[in-house]
């Protein structure tokens, strides 16, 4: 069988790095999962914490690297302080959450291991998994990548982060965000199909776009939600988030959170659409206390 890390283009970036020699590309991760942490997370959408929490596990790396990246304690590099773990490891440790009473398997940030992540969810859910997993990631992610996938995830929860090309270069060094992502959320509807509800509240299906409001981008987030609204409507939900924080490399506009007026007069864009599944998040629960404790 094909190795994919072998010549790796699992990504937009197209590195071909050989992962399997013991080099790296732009993600800087071998070709095993490093994972950071794995918990019962309560700061996700209530559709997918609920009560019991959503059991989390987030992976080292990405390969996008947003310049404001909330996450850049593990975004950038293996920290050293992370967990190899194969897709046994990985598949025990799901199942472990289930036991601990977790509503869902919420993976953050898995693309760059792909291969492996999706052969862990079919190794748990042979061993007895039942509960819904999910994706969580940047949205910079290719269709190829995510067919890996196809039938073993419920639930994405991709970010739409840039419409416009001068800012996904400028803070991401990604001119083809858009339109990566736009595919990409095309493809994980498809799979998915439209939003499931449960009879506890929770998701158990469906595909929820995340959309951080970035300080100065009022109209980018407009484009966003136009885009979204029209293209979708109430098929998948849209969540708002106005809990961006500066970070200490941060420099211009991004040095300062976006304004409360922005962030309502973007709620009241959204709800002007006619957007029934949306959730705005409030501006006072912003901050670092969002960001989760990170082994660093
Ligand atoms: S997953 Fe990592 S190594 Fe592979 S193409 Fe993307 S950034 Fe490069």
């Amino acid at each position: 069988m094909e190795n994919l890390f072998d010549n790796c283009k699992l990504c937009p970036r197209r590195c071909g790095a050989d992962r399997t020699a013991g080099k790296t590309g732009f993600c800087r991760m071998p070709d095993v999962p490093v994972v950071n942490l794995i918990k019962l997370h309560y700061g996700e959408e209530p559709v997918i914490s609920g009560r019991n929490g959503s059991g989390t596990v987030f992976f080292e790396g990405c390969s996008l690297g947003c310049v404001f990246c909330q996450n850049y304690g593990i975004s950038r590099g293996p920290t050293g302080h992370g967990m190899h773990m194969d897709a046994t490891a990985l598949s025990d440790a799901y199942l472990k959450l289930q036991d601990e009473g977790a509503n869902n398997i919420n993976l953050v940030t898995p693309m760059h291991f792909a291969p492996v992540v999706a052969d862990s969810v079919a190794k748990a859910r042979f061993s007895g998994l039942v509960i819904p997993v999910a994706v969580n990631c940047s949205g910079y992610d290719l269709v190829p990548t995510l067919k890996l996938f196809d039938g073993l995830i419920d639930i994405y929860m991709p970010d739409m982060k840039y419409f416009s090309s001068k800012i996904s270069s400028e803070y991401s060094n990604a001119p083809d965000y858009f339109s990566v992502c736009a595919s990409a959320v095309d493809e994980m509807v498809r799979q998915t199909g439209d939003l499931v509800m449960g009879t506890d509240g929770l998701l158990k299906k469906g595909v929820i776009v995340r959309h951080l409001i970035l300080p100065g981008a009022l109209f980018d987030s407009k484009h966003i939600i136009d885009y979204l609204t029209s293209r979708y409507g109430n098929r998948i939900y849209i969540s708002l988030m106005s809990q961006y924080t500066p970070m200490p490399s941060c420099t211009g506009k991004l040095k300062e959170r976006p304004s409360r007026r922005s962030c309502e007069s973007l709620a009241d864009y959204l709800a002007s659409k006619g957007q029934e599944r949306a959730f705005v998040q409030e501006y006072e629960s912003s901050g670092d206390e969002m960001i989760p404790d990170f082994r660093t």
